[in-house]
C-alpha cells in the first residue's frame, strides 16, 4: 500500500487535486509553504549567535530576495 504525502505544515493528506498542484510540494497549499518559511525564519533569530555585520547584511539581503518571491 501506498503512504499518501502529508502536508507537513496541516496535515492534510496530499492526493488527487492536490497531489497536481505540484508547485507548492511537499506542502498542501501556498498558505503552508509561507507557514513553513516563517517557522524557519523566526528559528533561525532565535539562534543567540551573534552574527558578524557582514553576515548580517548578506542575510538581509538574501531575506529581502525572499520576501520579493512571497
Ligand atoms: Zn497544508
Amino acid at each position: 500500500m501506498i503512504k499518501l504525502p502529508q502536508c507537513p505544515i496541516c496535515k492534510t493528506t496530499i492526493a488527487g487535486e492536490l497531489a497536481r498542484q505540484s508547485e507548492f510540494l511537499p506542502f498542501c497549499s501556498e498558505r503552508c509553504r509561507r507557514v513553513d518559511f516563517f517557522r524557519w525564519f523566526d528559528g533561525k533569530y532565535a539562534i543567540e549567535e551573534p552574527l558578524g555585520p557582514l553576515q548580517l547584511a548578506e542575510e538581509a539581503e538574501k531575506l529581502e530576495q525572499r520576501r520579493d518571491e512571497l
